[in-house]
């Protein structure tokens, strides 16, 4: 991951998600989870449920089925495959989610589905967590995208992106008033939204490109 002081210059900005670091592989072991791969309820052996959609539960014996871990956070959070995302409509459906799989509801069940949907509910605040900062949404897209960034890779900061930073630091340790760090406040929200509109571009224009490892 990047460097620790990049990560703190980030966090400054909010763009430095809680959390990315140490976070496990993407990769999906879907094929070696029993069940699957199988269209049918693991319980009564009914056809069990669509691949597609929130049939988190066998129509016939109401079962929790395991999660689907081929689906993308995209389209486990029910949005666009894209660097914008609505965060409001993000938090609705966690929200929903949490609803349907927490493992609260499951406390009578069976042991099947009780570890059933403590693997949702992991999977649904791993999706979460990633969709929701800039920073791990940017680079799980790109990972959909078969762009990997090693490990340790540490990038030349804009040395006047630098300079901006400093200055608000300096701001920032002087500001006496409320008004003095409403101001400052309302700075940075203005450059994270140039820069959050600038890399939505570059994935837009880049990701209709054959490939997007040179930006
Ligand atoms: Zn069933």
């Amino acid at each position: 991951m990047w460097g620790g002081r990049t990560g703190a210059l980030l966090r400054v900005w909010g763009l430095w998600p809680a959390g990315v670091r140490g976070r496990r592989p993407l990769g999906c072991n879907a094929a070696s989870l029993a069940g699957n791969n199988s269209p049918q309820c693991w319980n009564c052996g009914g056809p069990g449920v669509p691949k597609r959609g929130d049939g988190f539960f066998c129509p016939q014996c109401r079962a929790l089925q395991p999660p689907d871990l081929t689906r993308d956070y995209f389209s486990l959070m029910d949005c666009n495959r894209a660097f914008a995302v609505d965060t409001a409509k993000l938090q609705n459906r966690y929200q929903q989610l949490q609803r349907l799989v927490h493992p609260d509801f499951f406390s009578q069940r069976s042991q099947t589905e009780k570890d059933f949907s403590e693997k949702h509910a992991t999977l649904v605040n791993d999706a979460y967590k990633t969709l929701l900062a800039p920073l791990s949404r940017g680079l799980y897209l790109l990972k959909l995208h078969g762009v990997e960034i090693a490990e340790g890779t540490d990038y030349a900061m804009d040395q006047q992106f630098l300079m901006e930073i400093m200055e608000i630091n300096e701001k920032l340790a002087e500001a006496q008033s409320e008004a003095a760090m409403k101001e400052i406040e309302s700075i940075v929200r203005a450059k994270q939204k140039e820069l959050s509109d600038n890399v939505s571009k570059a994935f837009e224009q880049g990701l209709a490109e054959p490939s997007v490892a040179t930006w």
